[in-house]
């Protein structure tokens, strides 16, 4: 199992192995950089204004770039060595083309929209998990599927968010081009922007296509990031019922 450090702590400590994503937290308590609010971050900026975002892309865009994208995949057919004229290919550019903008259809999508009529004011102040979210989304290095599962867990403060609509962020985020690491924090990002929750944990264990079909080895591997905002990052209590609670 190979799996990637939580990303707040990426470039903070090497990223070699670990027995595994749990046992790390459990050794390093607290002992992560001050939290750094995701709107004070540099790296996270783009993040951030992604919650807000205008879309990239439209249903009429969609209509639009399909001949383009239908030739750019004639091209890649022959530049694989096949023919595109055979019997068996004759439609796939067009299909192949279709199929990838329903991949990527996130970027037809913002989370503003999925907020709205969603968020209640609630007196509730325990902690809300929802764990195994499916997830699939595309490895924008090799434009390959990354699949998988997303736990999300926050601690509300005076503000729920619809159950469901947790699911429909990982989906508008995940149908785009990713590395999972960013996956991971946007997800969290805009749950955080959206409640302004005590905190909120976003755990993704995922199967890179890239990975698993360029080496036997590496068949069954998963990659593991974490994003801990607010009390999630400064607490190791809390951090732990809700790694406790998606294990179970
Ligand atoms: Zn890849």
């Amino acid at each position: 199992m190979e799996r990637a450090l939580p990303t707040q702590q990426k470039d903070a400590e090497a990223t070699g192995e670990l027995n595994g994503l749990f046992d790390a937290m459990m050794r390093k308590p607290g002992g992560r950089p001050g939290q750094a609010p995701p709107t004070s971050s540099s790296s996270s900026c783009s993040v951030t204004e992604s919650w807000r975002e205008v879309r990239t892309r439209s249903v009429e865009d969609n209509e639009m770039s399909l001949p383009s994208l239908a030739t750019a995949y004639t091209s890649i057919l022959r530049g694989l060595g096949e023919d595109p004229q055979r019997q068996g290919l004759l439609k796939t550019p067009r299909r192949a083309a279709t199929a990838m903008q329903f991949f990527t259809k996130g970027y037809q999508e913002k989370i503003i929209d999925v907020m709205n009529d969603a968020i209640f004011d609630e007196d509730h102040d325990e902690m809300v998990i929802v764990k195994d979210i499916d997830m699939f989304s595309m490895c924008e290095h090799h434009l390959v599927p990354i699949f998988g599962r997303v736990h999300i867990g926050y601690l509300p403060d005076k503000r729920v968010l619809g159950l469901s609509k947790l699911a429909r962020i990982v989906e508008i985020y995940s149908r785009r081009l990713q590395v999972q690491e960013r996956l991971t924090k946007q997800i969290a990002v805009a749950i955080t922007e959206a409640l302004k929750p005590a905190g909120v944990g976003v755990v993704i264990e995922a199967t890179h296509m890239c990975m698993v079909m360029r080496g036997v080895q590496k068949m069954n591997s998963k990659t593991v990031t974490s994003t801990m905002l607010g009390v999630f990052r400064e607490d190791p209590k809390t951090r732990d019922e809700f790694l406790t609670l998606i294990r179970g």
